[in-house]
């Protein structure tokens, strides 16, 4: 079965057979491990060792946001969340349940922030930091995080970006992009297997959060100051899951590294979008700014039904994902994962029949 979702994904074999031995925290090879992985993940994002470093924290993706949300911005900050989607409304409820002060430019769902409306924004509010979600999962919206950072670092503010599932399969310098915090997680585009998220964090502004955290598990500095000793996690770390992502940057690495894996989702990606139209389902996400991470497809007539399509698909060794809008009937198919062009060919193949069914 293939999982066409955004995570957890279909891995090789060869990440899940890393799981079948069983590792000891204390041991030096595991800690090693540990400390690869943190300058691994500096290297993907073309981060230097001199002025960021990296915090993995257990937990899924969701944790790994709250953790920075909780740890790095101080009762009397002000955070201007940038959403389009269910994550950046994650990002929301995170910053009300913590007690931040903050306020919303909410996008629809279908658009890009207006960089001129964030400038307004950060000209009239005094904002400490700037919260965006790189690709909206919600949608498969990309959203362009270097001209927010751009006017983020002008107006001095603090840049949190939540490239959960983006990392690894998009393209991303996260200097460039002037990024404080960039968050992603195990089980998305560097295709491991769910159970710990991680933080790049830039030094410059992480190195004064100590004592921020209102959360003792969440405590992104604690964490850190832990860690980075000798690669040693603070509480139990998830040791199978580590050792399989280790296994997956090294995939990575065969594979040609991030350009030709997002080479690889781009391909694919234009394919399913391209057979799908000429059966006339169409996706929901202008192409220009549409990612290739998943893609949002509006049902092809008032007939159609998920639970039917869901079925004959898992039929033919696909699972799709439903669709997270609430105006709009649709459903979303995932491109990352160990999954490959012959795949995507099979599975149009599938939906053709499907529709050439179902259209008599
Ligand atoms: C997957 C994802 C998350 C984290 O979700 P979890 O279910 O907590 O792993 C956060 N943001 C985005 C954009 C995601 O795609």
């Amino acid at each position: 079965m293939k999982l066409l979702t955004p995570g957890p994904l279909t891995t090789t074999r060869t990440v899940r057979e890393q799981m079948l031995e069983d590792r000891c925290t204390w041991d030096t090879d595991y800690k090693e491990t540990t400390q690869w992985i943190r300058k691994e993940l500096l290297a993907l994002a073309h981060a230097s060792e001199e002025n960021y470093t990296t915090i993995l924290m257990q937990g899924s993706g969701s944790f790994v946001v709250e953790s920075v949300l909780t740890s790095t911005i101080r009762p009397e900050d002000r955070l201007l969340i940038i959403t389009n989607g269910a994550y950046g409304e994650r990002i929301v409820q995170m910053a009300k349940t913590i007690g931040l002060q903050y306020d919303v430019y909410a996008v629809p769902y279908d658009e890009q922030p207006q960089i001129a409306l964030l400038e307004d924004y950060l000209m009239k509010g005094s904002y400490t930091h700037v919260a965006v979600v790189h690709c909206e999962t919600t949608t498969g919206i990309l959203n362009p995080v270097e001209a927010i950072g751009e006017v983020v670092h002008q107006y001095g503010a603090t840049f949190i970006v939540d490239a959960m599932s983006s990392f690894g399969g998009v393209p991303l310098n996260i200097q460039e992009a002037q990024i404080d915090y960039l968050i992603s997680s195990a089980n998305k585009c560097i295709q491991g297997v769910p159970g710990f998220g991680f933080v790049l964090a830039k030094k410059a502004h992480f190195l004064t959060t100590k004592g921020i955290s209102r959360s003792v598990s969440l405590d992104l500095y604690d964490q850190w100051v832990t860690m980075d000793v000798d690669g040693k996690w603070r509480f139990t770390s998830p040791t199978h899951v580590v050792a399989a992502f280790a296994q997956a940057i090294h995939e990575l690495h065969e594979e040609g590294g991030v350009t030709a894996r997002y080479e690889r989702y781009r391909l694919n990606n234009q394919m399913i979008r391209t057979q799908l139209q000429e059966v006339g389902i169409h996706a929901y996400i202008d192409e220009a700014i549409q990612s290739p991470i998943i893609t949002t497809y509006l049902f092809p007539n008032e007939a159609f039904s998920f639970e039917d399509f869901y079925e004959a698909m898992k039929e033919a060794g696909f699972i799709l994902y439903p669709g997270k809008l609430t105006e709009v009937d649709t459903f979303r198919i995932g491109n990352i994962g160990d999954v490959h062009a012959q795949d995507f060919r099979v599975l149009c193949e599938a939906i053709k029949t499907y529709m050439g069914v179902q259209v008599g």
